[in-house]
């Protein structure tokens, strides 16, 4: 059986390693950070920033895989539509270059899942989980839509995703362990569904295909989620359902748990964590892949990463502050702008803001993985 996925370690000590991904023709050094890229774009930035970042920043190395939503782009413009401009590569002008997609099953779920009396439930008729689909209204027209654990597939692959991710139904991070167990073992079984669907397909299609393994905070399930999902796990795998809204000694518990146990020769990616403090514990636990929308999220609020903590712009006190943004950062933003700067540019909802802001929190996180990786490789 041979792999699409080549991956590679470079080098490996305690738990930590830096690995070397091969697919479609792109090398990626691992551990890495992919930004965002929701509805194949964001704001004004140019996905050339990305591709060759030495206008913006001077010590990182060209990103090469971003990550897009499913959900948003099969609502608008449509998955056909993306196959006709010939994959969304061609349609951002990322060509070359590497995309891995979500299943669109978050957002599915996090959208119509509501909390009363403490219990969780779904309380609103635009969505409804059966074996067989999920069904859900669009949020722009109200339009009716059906999610299979076999349609998801093939809408990543319309888009010609190089990884894309299977159909999971979420559950809550506090659900209780009957209902998170139930909806484990459909999960399951929708796997078992994609990954048939696909195999037939997998020479044909660009793309490979990862599980996630879920389950909240339950340890037991998580153990029985990794043994069923690791025989799917052909060229990498997936943890999921972390830092949802749980408390922060509960993310580094599941991931210690769970990430040594997964097959130590694929890719491992951990899903939608959060802050700085996570990328740098997770690394030391057999992580290699990170994706997370505080980059922008964050950023959008005025809040800026940086050594000290995160600085919040629009405070008053930085109406006549003219230092650098930051004082460890190379962007843009931090050589050439001040506080005072972006504290008016915030004020007057100027765009130019969101876009070095954002580019400032992704350069950080990325420099975050390469100072480490840099020391690592340097180290006996
Ligand atoms: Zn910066």
């Amino acid at each position: 059986m041979h792999n699409k996925l080549k991956f590679t370690i470079l080098k490996q000590r305690g738990n930590a390693r830096v690995g070397e991904i091969e697919l479609n023709g792109v090398k990626i050094q691992t551990p890495i950070f992919m930004p965002v890229w929701t509805k194949a774009t964001i704001k004004w930035i140019i996905l050339d920033l990305l591709r060759d970042p030495h206008y913006i920043w001077t010590h990182i190395e060209p990103i090469k895989l971003i990550l897009a939503n499913t959900f948003h782009l099969y609502l608008r413009p449509w998955n056909e539509l993306i196959k006709a401009a010939w994959w969304l590569h061609k349609f951002e002008n990322w060509n070359d270059w590497l995309i891995l997609t979500d299943s669109g099953g978050f957002q599915v779920f996090s959208l119509w899942l509501g909390k009363k009396d403490d219990k969780w439930f779904s309380h609103n008729v635009r969505m409804k989980l059966t074996e067989e689909w999920v069904k859900f209204s669009s949020p722009h027209d109200g339009s009716k839509h059906f999610f299979t654990p076999e349609k998801v597939v093939d809408i990543q692959s319309d888009f010609g995703s190089d990884i894309m991710m299977v159909l999971d139904v979420c559950s809550p991070w506090d659900a209780d362990k009957k209902h998170t167990a139930r909806q484990m073992q459909m999960t399951h079984r929708w796997a078992k569904r994609a990954f048939e669907h696909f195999g037939p397909k997998y020479d044909e299609t660009r793309g490979v295909l990862f599980p996630i393994v879920q389950w909240g905070t339950y340890l037991d399930l998580r153990q029985e989620s990794l043994e069923f999902l690791s025989q799917y796990a052909r060229d990498g795998i997936a943890i999921g359902g972390v830092s949802v809204w749980e408390e922060r000694s509960k993310i580094e518990e599941v991931i210690e748990y769970t990430a040594p146990k997964l097959p130590n020769d694929k890719p491992r990616y951990l899903m939608w964590v959060w802050t700085p403090a996570d990328f740098r514990f997770a690394i030391e636990q057999w992580i290699d892949m990170f994706d997370c929308v505080s980059a922008t999220r964050l950023g959008r609020h005025g809040i800026i990463f940086s050594d000290e903590w995160n600085i919040k712009i629009t405070n008053a006190k930085y109406a006549s502050d003219f230092s650098p943004l930051t004082s460890n950062c190379d962007c843009y933003a931090c050589r050439y702008l001040t506080k005072a700067y972006f504290h008016h540019l915030l004020r007057e909802k100027e765009v130019l803001w969101w876009a070095l802001l954002w580019l400032h929190n992704i350069v950080y996180l990325e420099r975050i993985l390469e100072d480490w990786k840099r020391k690592f490789l340097a180290e006996w």
